[in-house]
């Protein structure tokens, strides 16, 4: 529970609840924090935009204990074939192949309506959670204690309320960013494109490629991928010229569709025109003020990250908001928000943006060199890459002085053995910061007990079945085993949002790191210095 409790009516107003704010909102309430969240929209918006998730939100979503729920909606991601001006096969982009390193599906899709509305059903089922629908945020004022936010209500009124922070999970257009006078920095990226999602009729089906693809032709680039059950998005790059407005009709829109598919053979879900943008906000907190999600950043759907952003975004911030409302670390450790994200959003942008602009390519010409070239770098046979190793690691922030392997990464998530079942790491372990060691090591048992003198952190040993002493853990896919010798080490410290905070080769290292996080995390409470102050 929340310790000090200052005058303020919440302890956090999150405005916005699209799948940023739902999320912030759902892990806020399971922390006990008193939340309030409102929308100016009294429903879920019932159109897909994200279609793809990947296993470090959907691993989020298991820690929530929302997989069950969510999992209907969701299926594997087929690799995107990516083809040349020529119609040639140049390109592959599929996921990391078994065994998964987080324990599920590297790459899906998902169908986003339902699956928000699971978010929002775990968000409210908290107590400590209030959601008001159709309500607008209007206004914001900031006070050394709290912010005062002016709200517009369905029927009109205007009302205050106050909270100790406010969370802009707002979108794109951001109000909350506006009043934060939080400006936006341009990655230069803004293409018009159409975005089609149909409903295929089972027997039309089978005349739709069987995998996703890009086909990178110059005289009009399109993105084709296969949703869950039958639905299927085709995103087609708008010439200069074209009008939007007329595109979007579904007669242009066939118009468009038929190398595929003709009017008999599905429902046009929905056909709308989008500008992709590369924008990221300068910074990511005034104050007391914070922003998340669409609200910070907007990049092209190229390889279908934005929603994965957002979500990144709502988990970073809400392990640090947490020990700042609990009196238990400075409100200088929000500082590394902006920090770690704003750096990874740029570098994962301009990775998207490097993609997309040898998809946009429309000069015929240069398409063939650009084809030749990424052939060259496929040794000559078309280039396969995956999805995961586009997304780069944390490279700022809260991690360690000593930029040690795997540093700023994501943390393996092995398969454990229990009793007569297979579970899981986190299902066998306790949330919040962890030290994991190389059960294979001799001195894993000491290494145990070492950590035993923060009780911040939970220690456990891991090891292949058969290979450590009998006290390991013992994952069945070598997972681990594999990571701890990929990069040299016998031990992680893993944060709260599975991000590697450093690791070590030996004892002294680890017990170094242990220090290390213990004194950054312990910056007294400026808020429990201010309330003692206060007291005295
Ligand atoms: C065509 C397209 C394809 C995409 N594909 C993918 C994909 O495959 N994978 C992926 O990860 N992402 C994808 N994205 C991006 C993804 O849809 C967004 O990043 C994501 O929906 C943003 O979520 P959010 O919660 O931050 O913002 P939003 O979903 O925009 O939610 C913001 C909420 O705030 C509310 N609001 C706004 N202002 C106020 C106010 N003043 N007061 C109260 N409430 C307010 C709004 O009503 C809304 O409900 C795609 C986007 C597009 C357009």
């Amino acid at each position: 529970m929340t310790t000090s409790s200052i005058a303020a009516d919440y302890d956090v107003l999150v405005a916005g609840f699209g799948p940023t704010g739902a999320v912030a909102t759902g892990m806020l309430g399971r922390l006990g924090h008193r939340t309030l969240v409102i929308d100016r929209l009294t429903g879920i918006y019932d159109k897909p935009r994200a279609i793809a998730l990947d296993h470090e939100i959907f691993r989020h979503f298991d820690n929530m204990g929302l997989a069950a729920a969510i999992s209907p909606y969701v299926e594997p991601f087929t690799a995107s074939e990516h083809f040349g001006a020529d119609g040639q096969l140049i390109r592959r982009i599929d996921m990391v192949s078994k065994p998964y390193p987080l324990g599920y599906t590297p790459s899906m899709v998902f169908s986003q309506p339902p699956v928000e509305a699971e978010l929002r059903r775990h968000a409210v089922s908290f107590p400590s959670v209030r959601a008001e629908l159709g309500v607008e945020l209007i206004d914001l004022v900031q006070t050394p204690d709290y912010v005062e936010a002016r709200l517009r209500d369905p029927d009109g009124q205007l009302r205050s309320v106050t909270a100790r922070y406010v969370l802009g999970c707002d979108g794109a257009s951001s109000t909350v960013r506006q009043i934060g006078g939080i400006a936006l920095e341009d990655l230069i990226f803004d293409e018009p494109w159409l975005v089609v999602d149909v409903r295929v009729n089972e027997d039309a089906l089978s005349k739709l490629p069987q995998s996703s693809a890009q086909f990178c032709n110059p005289a009009r680039p399109v993105s084709f991928i296969i949703g869950p059950k039958n639905h299927r998005r085709w995103e087609i790059m708008l010439l200069p010229g074209e009008d939007p407005r007329q595109m979007e009709r579904p007669e242009s829109v066939w118009r468009l569709l038929a190398p595929w598919l003709t009017p008999r053979d599905g429902e046009l879900w929905r056909a709308a025109p989008y500008r992709f943008h590369a924008l990221v906000a300068a910074n990511w907190r005034n104050g007391r003020i914070v922003i998340a999600g669409d609200a910070a950043h907007q990049q092209p759907p190229f390889i279908g990250q934005g929603m994965c952003q957002g979500l990144r975004d709502a988990t970073n911030i809400l392990w640090k908001l947490d020990r700042v409302l609990k009196g238990a670390s400075g409100d200088e450790l929000l500082d590394t928000y902006t920090a770690e994200r704003k750096q990874h959003v740029i570098e994962l942008t301009g990775k998207i943006k490097a993609i997309g602009r040898s998809i946009c390519e429309r000069d015929p010409v240069a398409a063939r060199r650009r084809d030749a070239q990424i052939l060259i770098e496929g040794g000559g046979k078309p280039l396969s890459i995956t999805r995961q190793e586009i997304i780069p690691p944390l490279r700022a922030g809260f991690l360690a002085e000593q930029n040690g392997a795997a540093r700023g990464s994501l943390f393996p998530q092995p398969q454990i053995m229990g009793e007569g079942a297979v579970h899981l790491l986190d299902k066998v372990t306790e949330p919040g910061w962890s030290v994991f060691i190389d059960g294979r090591s001799g001195g894993a048992a000491s290494l145990v007990t070492l950590c035993a003198e923060h009780p911040e952190f939970t220690a456990a040993a891991i090891a292949p079945a058969g290979t450590g002493a009998p006290s390991v853990l013992e994952e069945t896919d070598a997972v681990l085993a594999g990571w701890f010798d990929r990069h040299g080490i016998i031990a992680a410290i893993v944060r709260p949002d599975h991000y590697v905070f450093g690791t070590a080769h030996n004892a002294s290292e680890l017990s170094d790191l242990l220090l290390e996080v213990s004194l950054r995390l312990r910056v007294v409470s400026a808020e429990r210095q201010s309330t003692s102050a206060a007291a005295g």
